[in-house]
């Protein structure tokens, strides 16, 4: 008997290897199969007249083989076929189309999906590489014939190859459904589903995967019918109830109930360099308010490039220090955390206090190490700063009050917490910053066991950043910029995307991920695929310029006689910290690196950020990189240096860069372009990897889900049997487990 536990190894048509193959997907049960909804949908019931088409519009067609050619141009083949309704006609093209040579013959039906082009041959239209598929002949009368026309028609991102794709995935859900009638274990509280008006899971699987006729086409497209919408609503339940539970855990726990009198005021007072912004001073009272609570705080500060995070933090941390607790701030880089601490010490030594600070990282030579965790342990520092050596070393905290970590997209979900499972009479509150401008309704669900503070303001003086994109032929005026800047009295940047050579084991070597596909790989042949590769092998012909090479090239050629550093993430702490201060202290005119320097670092008298390669270089990193400028009163300029061909997603970032220099405008973008697993890194943020939620599309039932979760919570009686009670914190369990591997971070 095939349950939705069932491996898929197991059922009728899938053995090891195609197995395997789904395995790669992520496929391993039934249910995951199940969960593998159709991207798109077609109207083969009421399939559109070649007449009735309209140019522009996304059509779904049946129609007739008529005759195909292959003709080879000069530029390329083109695969040209001909397909008829009656007396109409249609053209439809595929470029590079050597591989559909022989697959179809005359008198075959056809369906096609596409977008209508006008024909300037004739009245007639045509479409330019529509997706297709056979249709099987009238004679094979077999059932399956019914899952392909005749009805709205379910589309599936292939599991593998043309193998499995559509076609192979619509039989074997049709299968499984068929099989699993009546046995589809309902996952939400019967009252909750009639309160909401919303169908039962086997119901609503049935229905996204073979929709009954009449069901609105939008609908189904837009992922929102009656059966999308529960299954997107049952994951985002899921979600919300695991972190409406950690939120209420964490109510229930002990933490520190700092004092904010007048002597922490004034501290706090002593070592501002500055009139705080407005936004400042309203996140600080945020930050203080949780902290005088006696429950451990846990916020997020979302702040824009150079909206000044890090005062505000170290503030939070004099009034930890203050109630004579220690407290930790957690960089991700060494420089960054370096950086911190001699920022730290400069803006601390203004005090009247003499409050300790401590560095570790991990590259500090071992005695070095024993002496700093030595004087932390006897609660000899006061602050603490340090990389993820805080965790890794085994440090122990003689009174640990406050933990900040910056630049949280760097940080695993998990290790933000095990710091907190130092052994400790209360817990130390949490402050996590990122300058990742998440838009609000994702920040609340994807930390959603979190605060919110928003730095929306940037301090004042700051003047916008002249951003322009160069050929690599101009490099010439670009190092006249850099001169003419360091003449001024000005430091610059030059970030290239490799260390060395060109290998591809460079750990800085953060290349922009793999360009979005134009349209989802429904069907995707080998030698289309073939195809593909060498044509974006041509984007990346040249060889890669390297920090290391051009630091020698540039000394001795445009940039003789400035004063170059030299930064990448090979060198050891030591050489990074006396390039870094260097730098700082303006005895280096030019800094050439690579995205060591991406993140935080501060250096407000440099005006000029080139980036070499740019188009390699992801959107949110190409932010962070230019806010390394534009820190000071000076006009500041950002250079995207390129060369060679560029694939149109990166002439899309590029294009956004020059355009603005709004980080929640270019996140929202990157968001588009990347999809919100990649754009917050899926593993690296912890964020949740959905089966059918799709955050953008689908805050309205986030937020719904969000409210019956804590109201489920609360009072789980007021909505559920016993059993169901039972059955929903199972899958909570299992769905945690499993899709977020969250469950040991509370
Ligand atoms: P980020 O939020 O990117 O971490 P920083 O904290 O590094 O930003 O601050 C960026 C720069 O702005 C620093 O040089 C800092 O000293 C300065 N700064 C921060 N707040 C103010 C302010 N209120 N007035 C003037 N300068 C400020
Ligand atoms: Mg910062």
């Amino acid at each position: 008997m095939v349950q939705l536990d069932t491996p898929v190894q197991f059922v009728k048509g899938i053995g090891p290897q195609i197995a395997a193959m789904l395995a790669e997907k992520r496929i391993a049960t039934v249910e995951d199969l199940l969960y593998h909804l159709p991207f798109r949908y077609e109207d083969r019931l009421h399939p559109r007249a070649l007449t009735e088409l309209t140019p522009g519009e996304m059509a779904s067609v049946i129609a007739e083989v008529r005759g195909a050619v292959l003709l080879r141009t000069r530029s390329m083949p083109i695969f040209e076929m001909t397909v008829g309704q009656g007396t109409s006609t249609m053209k439809c093209i595929w470029f590079h189309g050597t591989y559909l040579d022989g697959k179809f013959k005359t008198g075959q039906m056809i369906a096609l999906y596409g977008k209508v082009e006008p024909s300037r041959s004739s009245r007639n239209f045509k479409m330019i590489q529509p997706q297709f598929e056979i249709l099987p002949e009238d004679e094979a009368e077999d059932e399956t014939r019914l899952l392909e026309v005749g009805r709205i028609t379910p589309v599936y991102e292939s599991l593998g190859g043309s193998r499995l794709a559509s076609r192979w995935i619509r039989r074997i859900v049709y299968y499984l459904l068929q099989q699993l009638e009546g046995h589809v274990p309902e996952t939400l509280p019967a009252s909750l589903l009639a309160r909401l008006d919303m169908p039962g899971r086997e119901e609503a699987l049935r229905c996204v995967h073979f929709p009954v006729a009449g069901t609105p086409m939008s609908q189904l497209q837009a992922s929102a019918t009656p059966a999308h919408k529960r299954l997107i609503f049952e994951e985002l339940f899921y979600l919300e109830c695991g972190l409406e539970l950690k939120r209420r855990k964490l109510q229930q726990r002990t933490g520190f109930a700092f004092e904010t009198n007048e002597k922490a005021r004034e501290a706090i007072r002593q070592i501002l360099p500055f009139h705080p912004t407005t936004a400042q001073k309203r996140v600080l009272g945020e930050i203080v308010g949780d902290m005088r609570k006696p429950t451990p705080m846990r916020r997020l500060l979302q702040g824009d490039v150079g909206s000044g995070k890090t005062i505000v933090a170290l503030q939070a941390m004099i009034v930890a220090i203050e109630n004579g607790c220690q407290a930790a701030l957690m960089a991700p880089t060494e420089i960054l955390a370096t950086q911190h601490y001699l920022a730290a010490r400069k803006v601390l030594e203004k005090s009247s206090r003499r409050y300790r600070a401590v560095l570790l990282t991990g590259s500090l030579d071992e005695d070095k190490k024993k002496l700093a965790r030595r004087r932390i342990f006897h609660g000899e520092a006061d602050l603490v700063i340090g990389t993820h050596a805080l965790i890794e070393e085994k440090v122990e905290f003689a009174n640990l009050g406050i933990v900040v970590v910056d630049e949280q997209h760097r940080f695993g979900v998990l290790q933000r917490f095990k710091l907190m499972k130092k052994p400790n009479a209360a817990e130390p509150d949490v402050l996590v910053m990122t300058a990742t401008p998440i838009p609000r309704t994702l920040a609340l669900s994807l930390y959603g066991d979190l605060d919110l503070s928003v730095l929306d303001e940037l301090p004042p003086g700051r003047t916008p950043i002249i951003t322009r994109r160069v050929s690599d032929e101009r490099a010439e005026d670009v190092w006249k910029v850099v001169r003419e800047q360091a003449r001024r009295g000005h430091q610059a940047y030059v970030v290239y995307p490799v260390i060395e050579g060109q290998k591809d084991d460079q750990p800085e070597l953060d290349f922009a991920e793999p360009e979005p596909e134009e349209t989802k790989p429904a069907k995707k042949s080998a030698a289309k695929k073939a195809a593909q590769k060498k044509a974006e092998s041509l984007f990346e012909k040249p060889t890669l310029k390297s920090a290391t090479e051009m630091y020698e090239n540039l000394q001795a050629t445009h940039l003789g006689g400035l004063r170059l550093g030299l930064l990448h993430g090979r060198l050891d702490a030591d050489e990074k910290e006396i390039i870094m201060r260097r730098f700082q202290r303006g005895e280096i005119d030019v800094l050439i690196s690579t995205t060591v320097i991406e993140v935080g670092v501060d250096v407000p008298n440099a005006s000029v950020m080139v980036i070499e390669h740019a188009e390699r270089f992801g959107l949110a990193q190409l932010h962070q990189l230019r806010g390394r400028v534009g820190r000071g009163a000076a006009k500041s300029y950002c250079i995207l240096m390129t060369g060679g061909r560029i694939s149109p997603a990166a002439e899309e970032r590029l294009a956004a860069m020059v355009r603005t220099q709004d980080g929640f405008e270019l996140a929202e973008l990157d968001l588009q372009l990347r999809g919100p697993g990649e754009f917050f890194g899926t593993r690296q943020a912890g964020l949740p990897d959905f089966r059918v939620a799709n955050l953008l599309r689908d805050r309205g039932l986030l937020e719904l889900a969000k409210q019956e979760a804590a109201r489920f919570v609360e009072n789980p009686g007021a909505d559920a049997t016993d059993d169901e009670k039972r059955r929903v914190w199972a899958r909570l369990r299992e769905a945690w487990q499993r899709r977020y591997g969250l469950v040991e971070a509370g």
